[in-house]
């Protein structure tokens, strides 16, 4: 059975966008993969960004991040969840890739060049960064990549390295697939400007774990259909991201009832909201009780951490047994 691995950045408080685009999606394989499905709290790729990766924080980033994933329904027990830096092979590897990529390659990548267009100064690690990602998919000769489509490139070049490395050394990894989850990039941002991105500020996102009412506040002012000035006025759905919301949250009944009532003007705006809230406090609530849970039982947490560090070990070692034979290192 081919393998999935995934790496999830700890930069801060998951959104509605990453729950829909990318946890369910993992919550999902693992059901289907069980242990052979990889995810990877990658702190190592997050101190690439210095302002991202403020030492105060990391930590509690990392620590935040596995709490949000196990909230969602992944259960350790079940999959490989692990912290990136608790494995040095991904490093290992990482710097066997290094020397196999051409900077040229590197330099052409397109989110290299959108990180570095606004520095002065540019960390080597941003640019050796796709060789790290090459290093986490292959370390466990994973097959199945769920990512969002900005990695397109990463992916390809992850492929370009695996087949440099068969024809230096002998065949040893396969080709990964990625696997695209398109409802990521449909979620709009709760303020109305373009997709729900955490680079946008807090205005933009819906966090999962936020508090409800907080979540209440965004939602009361947030956009709807701009052609609509009166509450007499019919409505579009199809161009209010509240619409877009309820597809994600609420019940078929009340989709449908949204959709038609909203056209001959039969429900406002702020009792359409309402009713979203609904769904969105259904969906949620079950999450946040969870997460406090798991935050008033960190050993469980560490534990789980720890072990998922482990099971990923028992995977890698062998594979970096085998690339280190290929390579030609001494071994005593
Ligand atoms: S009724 Fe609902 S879907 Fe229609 S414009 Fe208002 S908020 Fe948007």
């Amino acid at each position: 059975m081919s393998r999935v691995f995934s790496g999830i950045q700890p930069t801060g408080e998951p959104h509605i966008g990453n729950y829909f685009g990318a946890m369910r999606n993992y919550v999902r394989l693992g059901e289907q993969y069980g242990k052979q499905s990889l995810y990877c709290v990658v702190d190592l790729h997050a101190i690439t960004n210095p302002a991202a990766s403020d030492p105060r924080y990391l930590a509690a980033r990392t620590f935040d991040m596995a709490v949000a994933n196990f909230a969602v329904g992944l259960d350790p027990s079940q999959v490989t969840f692990f912290v990136q830096s608790h494995v040095p092979e991904h490093q290992e590897l990482a710097w066997i890739f290094t020397c196999l990529t051409p900077v040229g390659e590197l330099e052409r990548m397109t989110q290299y060049k959108d990180k570095t267009a606004q520095l002065e100064s540019v960390p080597a690690g941003l640019l050796m960064y796709p060789a790290l990602m090459a290093a986490d998919i292959l370390l466990y000769k994973a097959g199945v990549v769920p990512v969002g489509e900005d990695q397109t490139q990463h992916i390809e070049l992850t492929r370009e390295i695996a087949r440099k490395f068969n024809h230096h050394f002998g065949e040893t990894f396969p080709e990964p697939q990625a696997v695209y989850n398109k409802e990521a990039l449909r979620i709009p941002g709760v303020d109305g400007h373009g997709k729900m991105s955490k680079s946008k500020g807090e205005t933009s996102t819906l966090g999962i774990l936020e508090p409800l009412d907080s979540v209440w506040q965004k939602l009361r002012v947030a956009p709807t259909d701009p052609a609509r000035v009166r509450r007499t006025d019919p409505g579009n759905p199809d161009v209010c991201l509240i619409f877009d919301y309820h597809k994600l949250f609420s019940d078929l009944p009340t989709i449908e009832l949204v959709n038609v009532e909203c056209r001959r003007a039969g429900i406002g705006c702020v009792d359409c909201k309402k009713k979203l809230m609904e769904g969105v406090t259904a969906h949620l609530t079950p999450i946040q009780e969870r997460a406090e849970e798991l935050r008033a039982d960190p050993s469980y947490v560490r534990d789980a951490l720890a072990q998922g560090a482990q099971e990923a070990r028992a995977i890698a070692a062998p594979v970096m047994e085998e690339v280190r034979e290929k390579v030609g290192f001494l071994k005593v």
